[in-house]
């Protein structure tokens, strides 16, 4: 997913880098973990956090549970919740994952939850973000060209704007990315022992939800940002026919979800946003 007019797509670190010439080529693990760390640290600064406990536990445990089933279980990975009712998630390379509350709002079993989740740790994953750096720094362009690249310097205005070694650069997700991310975060699931069906029932419900709202609900941002939506839609309908004999005994809700769901009810509602 993307965080549209937001942190999304991260890919900061490469003002640092392009100015350093230092790090030209490739990005260590370690030099990905840093940033994301140094984003990380700007994202709970700036944005507002839900901070629940309960509900961070379930959303870490939940995410551990994927994560570490993927071929970058060596990563620290971490999970945080947004305090927004805006639906979306948006992931920092090096493990870091965020979702909104929307997404737990809207979410209706875990297999919903999970496969935002598993979308976002695919986009780690495959080192999506690091790669758009690379390229960047291999052309030995700077920060100006990444501007135009990537609308960063549109929305650093209005924005929470992340910062690292000064400067703010978010990648952009290609749809195939996006696709790519999709199928990843299918077999994520699958491996973790949760039913990917609640890709589909949940983009299914973001469709829905855009259709009654005329535009203008909580769904319009990820929308907006993602033509593609019908067609991933379609591609996990496609997924989900043809690993229908892999799909037997997987887990589509648990207790801990409902649980979580109950506390979330509880608490204050989120701030208004338009992030
Ligand atoms: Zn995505």
């Amino acid at each position: 997913m993307n965080q549209p007019r937001l942190l999304t797509r991260f890919a900061a670190g490469l003002a640092a880098c392009a100015a350093l010439s230092a790090c030209a080529g490739s990005i260590s693990q370690q030099e990905e973990v840093q940033m994301g760390q140094q984003g990380a640290a700007q994202v709970n600064a700036q944005l507002p956090m839900l901070n629940d406990a309960t509900i961070d536990a379930y959303v870490n445990s939940l995410g551990q549970n994927i994560a570490r089933r993927t071929s970058r279980a060596d990563l620290d990975w971490h999970f945080g919740v947004v305090n927004s009712e805006i639906i979306n998630a948006f992931a920092l390379p090096g493990g870091y994952v965020y979702v909104n509350r929307g997404v737990l709002t809207n979410a209706s079993n875990e297999s919903e939850l999970a496969g935002v989740l598993g979308h976002e740790i695919e986009h780690v994953v495959r080192r999506q973000s690091v790669k758009q750096m690379e390229q960047v720094q291999s052309s030995n362009v700077g920060v100006g060209i990444a501007c135009a690249l990537t609308n960063v310097c549109q929305n650093t205005a209005a924005l929470a704007a992340i910062q690292v070694g000064g400067t703010a650069v978010f990648a952009k997700f290609s749809r195939g990315d996006e696709v790519q991310a999709d199928e990843g975060g299918f077999n994520n699931l699958i491996n973790a022992g949760i039913n990917p069906r609640g890709m589909l029932t949940f983009f299914q419900k973001l469709l829905n939800e855009e259709q009654q709202s005329g535009g203008s609900g909580a769904a319009s941002a990820w929308f907006s940002d993602h033509p593609g939506t019908q067609d991933r839609i379609a591609d996990i309908q496609r997924m989900l026919t043809e690993n229908a004999n892999r799909l037997g005994g997987l887990r589509t809700d648990t207790q801990a979800f409902q649980s979580m769901k109950a506390r979330l009810r509880q608490l204050p509602a989120a701030p208004r946003t338009t992030q």
